[in-house]
């Protein structure tokens, strides 16, 4: 279950500031995306990239 781990680590850092990764723009990141083991990434709402289901 490494689901559990993941999410897990993830809530201790969950007051860590995070703003959108877009070049210039300066907004709060609301939505995070992380791709397999890669850090997590944030964006914005209007730069959040297309949710993909990799793990069906
Ligand atoms: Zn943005």
């Amino acid at each position: 279950m490494s689901d559990e781990a993941g999410s897990s680590a993830r809530k201790e850092s969950v007051h860590y500031e995070h703003w959108c990764e877009h070049p210039g723009c300066k907004k709060w990141g609301s939505f995070g995306f992380a791709e397999s083991k890669a850090e997590p990434r944030w964006f914005c709402m209007g730069h959040r990239p297309e949710w993909k289901l990799k793990h069906a």
